[in-house]
């Protein structure tokens, strides 16, 4: 089967096909089944100008980074996938290609910091204005567009630690009916749990640091689109700014996403097992997790996510001291930032993620504790968040 065919036969497939097919077939030359890191800074050229097949210099292409693209366009249902450096890569590149001088972005409310610091202290500094709203309320998100000046609305879903549930179908009308283009992360949910391009986003941007990559041993970032005019801009800027993924790095990505659909599912169980534990437990006064009827965007969740995700966030009755005291407790859970791989952590957002907006109105309450959890054997990880809450 020629790589053409193979490629058209597999966008019919599964996720799961996808994920181990998609974006590369054996090397021709040696019948690799993985795609070689090619460590390479460039490629010799057959005569001036003579690329084979279009390799000239890494940062423009390298055949590893390329096959991850492809997966990840792959996996997202886009026509075309980058990837970067970091997650923060991507998303500079992204408002670069897509936004100019005088332009302005709608926010979540309780975006990821790292975004919300990107916009704030470097993107405005370039002329670039951004508001927030709640993106689990689509007429708050209508309500912040400045009409002829917001070019993006940007969604996370779920979202960052109080993991509140955007209707992207509905932001996705409320964008383009003001001309403005919907920007999701899907970092939180992965390709797995959702597909925002397939619910009218336009863009799709990931920390692939999170679940993509999934064993805590890489940073990175991708954006995926699924238009050739968008692909355009991002691509030339890729380019351009030069925040790419290196070789190594798109390898250990791309190895994680061959199995994400089974680290998904797994997170996935244990987090339902332990939001079941963490409900009944006299010490807990709230479970935040989609998964539950109680949650205020279960409704949606339960339409545009296939399962509700490996975070659960909760709070504890004996406030900030507790919730601090737990989090020093447990020994399964890794008291740590990040989220998304295999291996289970615990933090505190108010004093840890989330420190830089104490005072704001993003602040989160002091007793909240997020857990990201990972996929060791469920009945140890009750057994340490039983311990840790004495
Ligand atoms: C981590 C994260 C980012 C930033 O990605 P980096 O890889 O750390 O640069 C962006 N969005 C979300 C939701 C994240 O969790």
């Amino acid at each position: 089967m020629s790589d053409a065919d193979l490629s058209s036969h597999l966008n019919d497939a599964g996720f799961e096909t996808r994920a181990i097919h998609a974006g590369y077939a054996p090397d021709p030359t040696t019948g690799a089944v993985i795609p070689p890191i090619y460590a390479t800074s460039t490629y010799a050229q057959d005569g001036v100008g003579g690329l084979r097949n279009g390799y000239e210099y890494s940062r423009s292409g390298n055949p590893t980074r390329t096959a991850l693209e492809s997966t990840l366009a792959a996996l997202e249902g886009g026509s075309h996938g980058f990837a970067f450096a970091s997650g923060l890569a991507a998303e500079d590149t992204l408002v670069r290609a897509l936004c100019r001088p005088g332009d302005h972005v709608v926010l979540p409310d309780d975006a990821y910091g790292g975004t919300f610091r990107l916009f704030d202290k470097v993107e405005q500094a370039w002329g670039l204005t951004h508001s927030p709203a709640s993106v689990a309320d689509p007429q708050a998100v209508a309500a912040a567009i400045r009409p002829g000046e917001t070019t993006l609305v940007w969604v996370e879903t779920p979202t960052n630690p109080l993991l509140s549930i955007g209707d992207i179908a509905a932001l996705a009308e409320v964008a383009h009916a003001a001309g403005a283009l919907l920007v999701v992360d899907n970092t939180f949910a992965s390709p797995y749990l959702q597909q925002p391009l397939a619910l009218g986003a336009d863009v799709v941007v990931h920390s692939t640091t999170k679940y993509a990559g999934g064993h805590s041993d890489v940073v990175g970032g991708a954006i995926v689109v699924d238009d050739a005019g968008l692909a355009e801009k991002v691509g030339y800027h890729q380019n351009a700014i030069g925040g790419v993924a290196g070789p190594f790095d798109s390898w250990l990505v791309l190895r994680g996403l061959k199995t994400l659909a089974l680290r998904m599912d797994r997170h996935c169980d244990n987090a339902e097992r332990i939001v079941d534990f963490l409900a009944g437990h006299p010490a807990v006064s709230e479970v935040i997790y989609p998964g539950l009827e109680s949650h205020p965007g279960h409704e949606v969740a339960r339409r545009q996510m296939k399962r509700f995700g490996g975070m659960v966030s909760f709070r504890v009755t004996g406030g900030e001291e507790q919730a601090l005291a737990v989090c020093a407790a447990t020994e399964v859970f890794t008291l740590a930032e990040s989220l998304g791989g295999i291996e289970s952590l615990i933090e505190h957002p108010g004093r840890m993620t989330h420190a830089s907006v104490a005072g704001t109105d993003l602040e989160v309450p002091a007793d909240l504790i997020r857990l990201s959890v990972g996929i060791e054997t469920s009945d140890d990880q009750v057994a340490d968040l039983a311990r840790a809450l004495g």
